[in-house]
């Protein structure tokens, strides 16, 4: 149904009232007073008969009629009432205005049979004798019971009628003025009724808009101000509900984004009733871009699609791990369970994610770690194992020969020896936490001095220099000997790695509040591609030659693992051909203060 404005719908509604009253009053004092003239009329008319009447009850209807007449048209002239004598028969035989014997017979005129039966008759009717509307009273004379005649007297009700037209003017006018003044005050009352509630309207546009805090104006009405009241109480409780759910929202979301576990959760239609931020992240998808919508359309991972149709399914628990290739390879472990409501219905489902790429690496790390080692020592093993089964098996005559075997035997147990301490090293360093190793505040000229002096047997075997470039009073808050085993991997390899009679330069520095130990060759340098896995354990550019050098492959990762527990790290760079600078960099933060 159409609306239309309140103000609209009482004001008509007044006007029809306004309008409907003043007519029926209108007509109601014409009407009466127009009755009451008659009436007057008709009682006037009546005495002026009854008083005729007294006047000719002597009278002889049958011999007088000349002196009825006579007195018919003086009295009438006199009196200005028309005035005319009937006998019970109709016949007329006197009148005022004319004369009797032309006039026709009157029997059947209404008030005249109503006097005939001996009561008063009156009517009203246009006179076809005088042309005009008239009032007739007809009284009987009566003598000794017996009807004489009749005295009927009349009166022009023109007058009347003209006399009232002039009064309808008035009414009607008066009638007028008073609707116009009705309606100028229902006006004013009906926008007095509706004005409040448009306001209200207008405030309670602020509720819609979501803003609970605006009051509504109370007003001097009694129910619109109760209404006001009762909508501003509602506006308050709803205020106050919305924040407490807003802040249970909060907290809810707020727990959920600092879980490091994924949490989404999913109704039975497999639309995504919503997800935490290590979800989003996990999946690589934006929060506000999948929350709504269906699982097929947010994460286009087949895997991903089925474990929850299985849940949703099934309504039991569910965990699986599964790849997020477009992710760098992320695995995912899912853990799944169904979503009852109170009722025990099935609501859809809630899916916690771990993200276990780490665990995976770690697996994968430790599994490659065991296979490498046990390769390593495998080579020797097997080496030391032939040569004594050939020592044995009495094969091997000359003593020179057997020497040169048991020299080989040697070198591999040396070899075995090495990588076992390398690794024990390792797994010590492993088990140090940071910042846990014991640093003390030392001078790193003599840690220098020292890792040179360790190497300086096979820096002579190749005839090489070492040369060393650090101030004095250089100092490090460090751990000395673990520092300088790192040192002397460094130099070891630049031995290694370097042709006789070359050099190597060690320089220690303070630059931007870092410590840089550099150790530099001229040796065979490293290609470009070596460099990002330099430093994992058994890592080795060419696998045969660093054996024939006597390396394990975990000197370099060794030194990784005892820079980063100083919170330091260690870079390379190197040409191919040119030589290679290897640097330590210790951080100034392990610096006690004012050294
Ligand atoms: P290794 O015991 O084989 O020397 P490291 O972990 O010390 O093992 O070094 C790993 C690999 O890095 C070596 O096998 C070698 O190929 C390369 N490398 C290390 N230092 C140098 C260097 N100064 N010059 C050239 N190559 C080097």
């Amino acid at each position: 149904m159409r609306r239309r404005p309140l103000l609209w719908q009482l004001f008509p509604s007044y006007i029809l009232v306004i309008i409907l009253s003043i007519t029926a009053v209108t007509w109601f004092i014409i009407y009466s007073s127009k009755q009451f003239f008659l009436t007057q009329n008709a009682k006037e008319l009546e005495a002026r008969a009854v008083i005729l009447r007294e006047r000719m009850t002597g009278l002889n209807f049958g011999s007088d009629t000349a002196f009825i007449n006579d007195l018919c048209k003086r009295v009438g002239l006199e009196s200005a009432t028309r005035i005319t004598v009937i006998l019970p028969t109709g016949k007329v035989i006197g009148d005022t205005d004319e004369d009797p014997t032309k006039m026709e017979n009157h029997a059947n005129r209404p008030e005249v049979q109503e006097a005939v039966g001996g009561r008063i008759g009156v009517a009203t009717r246009y006179s076809h004798t005088l042309y005009e509307t008239m009032m007739y009273v007809a009284v009987p004379i009566i003598k000794d019971g017996q009807i004489l005649g009749i005295v009927r007297t009349a009166l022009p009700l023109t007058s009347i009628e003209h006399a009232f037209g002039s009064i309808y003017t008035k009414i009607i006018v008066g009638g007028f003025l008073i609707a116009i003044l009705a309606m100028a005050v229902s006006f004013y009352i009906s926008r007095r009724i509706t004005l409040p509630l448009v306001k209200m309207k207008r405030a309670a546009g602020h509720f819609t808009r979501g803003d609970f805090t605006h009051h509504l104006p109370i007003g001097t009405t009694e129910e619109i101000g109760q209404l006001a009241e009762t909508m501003n109480e509602m506006a308050k409780q709803l205020n106050e509900k919305i924040r407490t759910i807003i802040n249970q929202r909060n907290e809810r979301e707020a727990i959920l984004d600092s879980m490091v576990e994924g949490v989404i959760a999913f109704d039975m239609t497999e639309r995504v009733i919503g997800l935490n931020r290590a979800a989003a992240q996990m999946l690589g998808v934006e929060i506000n871009q999948v929350t709504g919508r269906y699982l097929q359309e947010s994460f286009r991972n087949a895997n991903l699609q089925k474990f929850v149709a299985r849940i949703l399914e099934g309504g039991a628990t569910q965990d699986e791990e599964i790849g997020i290739q477009d992710k760098a390879n992320i695995i995912l472990h899912l853990y799944g369970s169904p979503i009852h409501s109170e009722n025990g219905q099935n609501l859809g489902a809630v899916i916690v994610l771990h993200d276990v790429t780490r665990l995976h690496q770690l697996e994968t790390i430790r599994r490659e770690f065991v296979a490498n080692v046990s390769h390593e020592l495998r080579t020797p093993i097997t080496s030391i194992k032939g040569f004594i089964d050939t020592l044995r098996d009495g094969g091997i005559h000359s003593p020179e020969d057997t020497s040169r075997f048991l020299e080989i035997i040697a070198r591999q147990t040396d070899r075995l020896n090495s990588i076992i301490e390398n690794l024990l090293t390792l797994s010590e360093l492993d088990q140090t936490e940071r910042g846990n190793i014991g640093l003390e505040l030392t001078e790193l000229k003599g840690v220098l001095q020292n890792a040179i002096g360790a190497c300086e047997l096979k820096a002579a075997a190749k005839e090489i220099q070492i040369q060393i470039q650090c101030d004095d009073d250089l100092k490090a808050n460090i751990n000395a000997p673990l520092l300088e085993q790192a040192v002397i991997n460094l130099i070891d390899n630049a031995i290694k790695y370097s042709e006789t009679k070359s050099s190597i330069e060690i320089s220690a520095k303070l630059d931007n509040a870092t410590i840089a130990i550099n150790v530099t060759d001229h040796g065979c340098g490293i290609e470009k591609l070596h460099l990002p896995r330099l430093f994992e354990r058994f890592y080795r550019v060419d696998r045969a030659r660093s054996r024939e050098l006597g390396g394990t492959g975990l000197g370099l990762s060794i030194v990784k693992h005892i820079v980063s527990v100083h919170d330091g790290r260690v870079e390379v760079e190197s040409t191919p051909g040119k030589g290679s600078t290897f640097s330590i960099f210790l951080p100034l933060s392990t610096l006690p203060f004012g050294s």
